[in-house]
């Protein structure tokens, strides 16, 4: 049998793990922050027809440029953060923000060049770093999951980044960034710093998306997804907002047609239908809210979450919580800080079945 290390491999990936998270078929999914409501019967149908409309013409290749599509979520945008004045010429698509942030790594990361991040937060971000042949730099987090302003700002000018990852809400530890820090970050940085804001939506009143610091920041790129709060994880749909030479650049490396024409289709019929989509948002905001004081109530710690998930512990064997969930049915995710585990917020069902299984094991 031939194992991997028997292949002339880069070097650089010798040893090195795949993205892991387990895909389990439990009868609790709460491992990887999806929304838990499925589409609607009318949502489905429109997804139906508009996939069928395409269908005829699927001899052809899609739109490269995904045109109407980048329209359709710019006007998204502007409900999302009324006045940031976005277009369709401010707004890329591709496969998901992962592909999103391959794309960006791809034309501004790269061999002699380095990407910063804040660490415990989304492990994608250094994995594609790397798989990009970028160099990765950890600048670590507060012990509170918080980026000080002043560390921030010292962590850039030593490293001297190309890239600058900063997510808000933070995965896993759900910490919303004051748009101070993001605003120091952006004037010390000298190179591109991206605000990863795949849980925008489920943020906290009073705290503005990074959106609004756009006008007059072409180095700050703002990266969202449809797999979380619009409950899309399954069309693989992630974009971001930028200065349109941002885009320019982007054009460089991405593939041609890399966003099928069933793909483009089914997300414009979800971002028809966005009001719906989004109107779990406000549930599972309460459901969250809900979960953090019932762990604290059980004498556990959680961290103050700004999206759909919940990082909660500490446990000196996390591992053992874990696997008595999941033989209770439940899957949540191994991850973050060495004592913690996360918690995807579910339906008011899903949360009762945690709620007993962690008492349970507790
Ligand atoms: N950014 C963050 C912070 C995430 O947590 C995730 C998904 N877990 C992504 C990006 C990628 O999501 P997708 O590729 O589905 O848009």
């Amino acid at each position: 049998m031939t194992s991997l290390s028997d292949l002339p491999i880069r070097d650089d990936l010798r040893g090195t793990e795949p993205y892991g998270a387990p895909q389990l078929d439990v009868p609790v999914a709460l491992n990887t922050n999806e929304n838990p409501y499925g589409p609607s019967e009318r949502l489905v149908k429109a997804i139906g027809e508009a996939a069928a409309e395409v269908a005829a013409g699927l001899n052809r290749y899609p739109d490269r440029d995904a045109t109407a599509l980048r329209e359709d979520l710019a006007a998204f945008l502007d409900t999302d953060t009324p006045g940031a004045g976005l277009t369709a010429a401010n707004v890329w698509a591709a496969n998901g923000s992962n592909e999103i942030i391959q794309q960006i790594l791809q034309a501004f990361g790269g061999p002699g060049r380095t990407a910063l991040g804040f660490e415990p937060s989304y492990s994608m971000h250094p994995i594609i770093t790397r798989v990009t042949a970028t160099t990765w730099v950890n600048a670590h987090r507060d012990a509170d999951f918080g980026i000080d302003p002043e560390a921030a700002v010292a962590a850039v000018e030593r490293h001297r980044p190309d890239v600058v990852f900063l997510t808000s809400p933070n995965n896993p530890t759900g910490t919303a960034l004051p748009p101070q820090v993001i605003e120091a970050v952006l004037a010390a940085a000298p190179g591109m710093v991206v605000v990863d804001e795949a849980y925008a939506e489920f943020r906290r009143e009073g705290t503005p998306s990074a959106l609004t610091l756009l006008p007059g920041n072409p180095r700050l790129i703002v990266t969202r997804t449809m797999s979380k709060a619009f409950a899309m994880a399954g069309t693989r749909l992630g974009y971001l907002a930028a200065d349109p030479a941002v885009i320019d650049a982007l054009l460089l490396v991405r593939l041609p047609y890399h966003l099928s024409a069933v793909t483009q289709a089914v997300a414009r019929a979800a971002v028809a239908h966005g009001d719906e989509l989004l109107a779990t948002v406000d549930l599972l905001r309460r459901e969250r809210d809900d979960l953090v004081a019932w762990l604290r109530r059980e004498g556990l710690a959680a961290a103050d979450s700004d999206a759909n998930f919940v990082l909660f512990g500490t446990f000196p064997d996390r591992r053992r919580i874990w696997q008595g969930l999941l033989d209770r049915g439940v899957l949540i995710r191994e991850v973050g800080p060495p004592e913690w585990l996360r918690v995807t917020v579910g339906t008011p069902d899903e949360m009762a079945a945690f709620r007993t299984a962690l008492k349970e094991i507790l």
